[in-house]
C-alpha cells in the first residue's frame, strides 16, 4: 500500500531552523545565510523521508514562521501598513509575524492565534478592503524544483483557499464575493504553475472543514473549490483535512472533481461511519490518517490494521497517511539517550511515525509491545475517587470574597502586576545549565536565583508594581518545571515542538498516575515575599494546561488525568498560603487547547470536568487569599460564562493582539471575575510608549467597569529582553498612574 505524510516538523533534528532565524533577527547572519539554512533542512527533511520508504513526499510544509502566513503571502495579501514599511519580501513577512520597529517605521505584529486544537499558533491574515489577491510569490515551486534538482518529485502543499478564508480577519468593507472569486482564481494559478513546474499532485490543506459549518460555510468551500478546479487540467488534487471528521462537508467534497480526499480517522470520530454510509467514489483516493500525528505513542498495529480493513471494505484506493501533520511531534526517539529503554519503546515521535506508516502498508500487526510499567499509584487513584461535589466550590461565594480582599490588601484602582516570569537572560540560563551538568552545586543555583529574585522584586518595587512577582527564574518551562516536580511525568531531552514562530515547547509526557512528593514553589515565593512589603504573587500552572501542554496518557481518560494533577496543584496553593503567600495565581494559559472543536462536545467532553478541576485547585483557600488565574491567545469569547465559573478573583489574559475584541463579550455575558486585559503585546520586542497604553486602558474603561480592572502585560515576560521589558514595565506603571489621574 501507498504510503505518505501531510508534513514533517521543520525546524530541523536540532532545531537549526529556529537558531537560525533567531540570529538573523538579531542581525548576525544575512537572509541568504537564513535561506541557505532552510534550503539545506528542506533537502535533509526529503531524503530521510525517502529513505524511511515513504513514497509520497510533500514539499512546502517548510515555513519560516508560519503556513497560514506563507499562503497569504503566496497571494500577496499582506496589509498595506506593513508594505508600506518599504522593506523586502522576506523582513515584510517577519513584519507580519513579529511587528517591526526601526528606522521605517512601527507596526505591530497581526494576531497570533491556536491552530485548531493544537498548541500550534498561526499568523491571522487580514484582508483589507479592495485588496488584490493574485499569487505573487514563487516559494512552493521553487521548492518542488529543489526537491526536483536530488531527484525526489515531491507533492506541494498549501494551506487551502476555504481555510486561508475562514481563518482570515475581513477588515470592514471587504466584499465577501469578490474576495472569493479572487482567492478561487489565484489558487486556479497555482495550480496551473504547479502543473508547469511540473508537479503531478498537489495538496491543499482544509482543516477548517472539521469545525461546524453552517449552510454559508459550505457554499463558499464549493463556490471556492468550483472556480479553482477549472484551472487543474491533468494535475491532480489533494484536498486534506485533519483534527477530526468531515460530518458537515462529505457529501461536497466526494462529489467534486478532486482526486485525493485526506480524512483523519484518529480525531474524526465518524470517518469511517461517513465512509460506510456514503460509500466513497471510484475515481478518488481515499489518503487515511491511521498514524497519530499528534501523540508521542506506538501506533497499537493490531487496532490500526482492523480498522483498516473496515476501510478497505469500502474502498481498495487507499493511501496510508498520518492523521495531521507531525509538524506537532517531536523530532526522533533516537535522541532521547538519557530515558530508559523500558520507557523509549514505547515511543513515536517523527522519524518512528514515518516507519510505522512503512510497517503497516507491509502488513505488520504486531508492534512487538507488552503492557506499561510502574503506571499505578493506588493512592492517587482512591484520593481521585473520594473527591467529593463540595470540593469543587470556594466558600464564601465571590462578592463577599471580593469585599473582603478589597480590604485586606487596599490597593489602588487600576493595580498594576505581570503575569509572572521576567526576561529569562543568558545568566540565568546558563546558570540552569551548569547545573544540570553538575558544575555548580544545588546551593550555588539557589543562591545565584535567590539573588536574581532579590533583584527583580527591588526593581519591581521601585518602579511601583503594586502586586510584585518573582520572575520564575527556576522555571525553564512552565509546564516542565510542575512536571519535574511532580511522580508520573516523563522528560525527553530534545522533543521539542514548534509553539509559534521561532518558539518551541518541550512537553513532558504523562506516563503513570501523578502525585506530589513535596512542596515545589514555596521557598522561592516565600524568599521574594520576605524582600519586601507589596504582596508577591505566588506562580504556578494549572491542572488543566499542564495536563494541555504535556503528552497526555492513552490508557485512563483525560479527565482522570486531570483531576490527579489537580489534587496535587491544590496541595501546593494551601501550602504557599500557610506560608504566608495571600495572591496565588493558577495559569490556565492553555485552557482551551483541549476544546472540542465541535460545540455540541465542547460541555460533555471536556468544560464539564475541566472547569470543575480548577476549582477543586483553589477550593480549599480563605476568602483573604486572592486567586488570580491568566489565559492566552483571547480565543475564549465564546465560552466566557465557563471561564467565570472557573471561580476565580481576578483574571488576566492577551488582549492587545487582538484590538480588544473580547471586551463587548465580556459585557455582553455580564462576566463576574475582575479582569486583567493585556496592556500591550509580550510577544514582540516592540515597546509601547505611555500613551499608546495610557489610550489602551482607556479604551478599556469605556466598557469594563474601572473598578474590576488590572493593568498588565499580555502574558508572561520570559521570551522578552531585559532592556525592552524594563522600558515597557516602566511605561506600563506611569500609564497606570495617568489613567488613574484622568479616570477616577
Ligand atoms: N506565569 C507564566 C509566565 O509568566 C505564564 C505564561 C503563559 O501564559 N504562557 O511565564
Ligand atoms: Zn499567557
Amino acid at each position: 500500500m501507498t504510503t505518505t505524510i501531510i508534513g514533517f516538523p521543520r525546524v530541523g533534528a536540532h532545531r537549526e531552523l529556529k537558531f537560525a532565524t533567531e540570529k538573523f533577527f538579531r542581525g548576525e547572519i544575512t537572509a541568504d545565510e537564513l535561506r541557505a539554512t532552510g534550503a539545506e533542512l528542506r533537502a535533509d527533511q526529503w531524503k530521510l523521508i525517502k529513505d524511511a520508504g515513504i513514497d509520497q513526499i510533500p514539499s512546502g510544509d517548510f515555513s519560516f514562521y508560519d503556513q497560514t502566513l506563507d499562503a497569504a503571502a503566496l497571494f500577496g495579501l499582506a496589509p498595506k501598513r506593513y508594505r508600506d514599511l518599504g522593506l523586502d519580501s522576506l523582513e515584510t513577512y517577519f513584519a507580519q509575524a513579529r511587528g517591526y520597529q526601526g528606522n521605517k517605521g512601527d507596526v505591530k505584529a497581526l494576531p497570533m492565534k491556536k491552530w485548531f486544537n493544537t498548541n500550534y499558533h498561526y499568523i491571522e491574515p487580514e484582508i483589507e478592503p479592495s485588496e488584490t489577491i493574485a499569487l505573487t510569490g514563487t516559494a512552493p515551486f521553487d521548492q518542488y524544483l529543489e526537491a526536483k534538482e536530488i531527484g525526489i518529485d515531491t507533492r506541494p502543499v498549501i494551506v487551502g483557499p476555504f481555510t486561508l478564508f475562514q481563518l482570515a480577519k475581513k477588515e470592514d468593507g471587504v466584499d465577501e464575493e469578490a474576495v472569493l472569486d479572487q482567492l478561487a482564481a489565484a489558487y486556479g494559478e497555482f495550480l496551473e504553475r504547479a502543473t508547469e513546474v511540473g508537479a503531478s499532485w498537489v495538496q491543499l490543506d482544509e482543516p477548517s472543514l472539521v469545525v461546524d459549518l453552517t449552510d454559508d460555510d459550505l457554499a463558499r468551500f464549493t463556490r471556492l473549490y468550483e472556480a479553482l478546479l477549472a484551472h487543474k487540467g491533468g494535475l491532480k488534487v489533494l484536498v486534506q483535512t485533519y483534527f477530526g471528521d468531515v460530518r458537515d462537508s462529505y457529501t461536497t467534497l466526494t462529489s467534486l472533481p478532486i482526486d485525493g480526499i485526506g480524512l483523519d480517522f484518529v480525531e474524526g470520530r465518524r470517518s469511517l461511519e461517513l465512509l460506510r454510509e456514503y460509500g466513497f467514489p471510484e475515481d478518488k483516493v481515499l489518503y487515511a490518517g491511521l498514524v497519530n500525528g499528534k501523540n508521542i505513542w506506538r501506533n497499537d498495529f493490531a487496532c490500526t490494521q482492523e480498522l483498516l480493513s473496515s476501510i478497505r471494505g469500502v474502498t481498495e484506493n487507499v493511501v496510508l497517511t498520518t492523521s495531521c501533520s507531525l509538524l506537532h511531534v517531536p523530532y526522533t526517539v533516537a535522541a532521547e539517550t538519557d530515558l530508559d529503554p523500558a520507557y523509549v519503546a514505547h515511543l513515536a515521535f517523527a522519524v518512528e511515525k514515518l516507519g510505522e506508516l512503512v510497517a503497516l502498508s507491509e502488513g505488520a500487526t504486531d508492534n512487538g509491545l507488552g503492557n506499561r510499567a510502574d503506571v499505578t499509584n493506588k493512592a492517587v487513584q482512591n484520593r481521585v475517587a473520594g473527591i467529593a461535589d463540595s470540593d469543587y466550590t470556594r466558600s464564601p461565594a465571590r462578592d463577599e470574597r471580593d469585599a473582603i480582599q478589597r480590604r485586606e490588601f487596599n490597593l489602588p484602582p487600576l493595580p498594576t502586576t505581570t503575569i509572572g516570569s521576567f526576561p529569562q537572560t543568558s545568566d540565568v540560563k546558563a546558570n540552569r545549565k551548569a547545573y544540570k551538568r553538575g558544575d555548580i552545586t544545588a546551593e550555588e543555583y539557589t543562591e545565584f536565583n535567590r539573588k536574581k529574585i532579590a533583584e527583580c522584586v527591588a526593581w519591581q518595587d521601585k518602579t511601583g508594581l503594586d502586586v510584585i512577582v518573582h520572575g520564575e527564574y527556576e522555571r525553564n518551562d512552565m509546564v516542565e518545571y510542575f512536571g519535574q516536580h511532580l511522580d508520573g511525568f516523563l522528560f525527553t531531552r530534545n522533543g521539542w515542538v514548534q509553539s509559534y514562530g521561532t518558539r518551541c515547547v518541550k512537553p513532558p509526557l504523562v506516563w503513570g498516575d501523578v502525585s506530589r512528593p513535596e512542596a515545589i514553589t514555596v521557598d522561592w515565593s516565600s524568599y521574594a515575599q520576605s524582600l519586601t512589603d507589596k504582596p508577591v504573587k505566588g506562580m504556578l500552572t494549572g491542572p488543566v494546561t499542564i495536563l494541555n501542554w504535556s503528552f497526555p496518557r492513552e490508557d485512563i481518560t483525560i479527565k482522570e488525568s486531570i483531576l490527579q494533577i489537580a489534587l496535587a496543584i491544590r496541595d501546593e496553593v494551601l501550602d504557599l498560603e500557610k506560608a504566608g503567600i495571600r495572591i496565588i495565581q493558577v495559569d490556565e494559559a492553555a485552557l482551551r487547547e483541549k476544546l472540542p472543536l465541535r460545540r455540541s462536545d465542547w460541555f460533555s467532553e471536556y468544560l464539564d470536568f475541566a472547569i470543575p478541576a480548577f476549582r477543586l485547585v483553589h477550593s480549599g483557600v480563605a476568602a483573604e487569599t486572592q486567586i488570580h488565574t491568566h489565559m492566552c491567545y483571547s480565543q475564549f469569547t465564546d465560552i466566557l460564562p465557563a471561564i467565570d465559573a472557573l471561580d476565580a478573583d481576578v483574571i488576566t489574559f492577551e488582549a492587545s493582539r487582538s484590538d480588544l475584541e473580547i471586551l463587548d463579550a465580556l459585557v455582553e455575558c455580564n462576566f463576574r471575575t475582575n479582569i486583567g486585559p493585556g496592556v500591550y503585546d509580550i510577544h514582540s520586542p516592540r515597546v509601547p510608549s505611555t500613551t499608546e497604553i495610557v489610550a489602551q486602558i482607556k479604551r478599556i474603561a469605556e466598557k469594563i467597569d474601572i473598578a474590576k480592572l488590572w493593568v498588565n502585560p499580555d502574558c508572561g515576560l520570559k521570551t522578552r529582553g531585559e532592556k525592552e521589558t524594563r522600558k515597557s514595565l516602566e511605561n506600563l506603571v506611569a500609564a497606570a498612574q495617568t489613567a488613574r489621574e484622568e479616570l477616577i
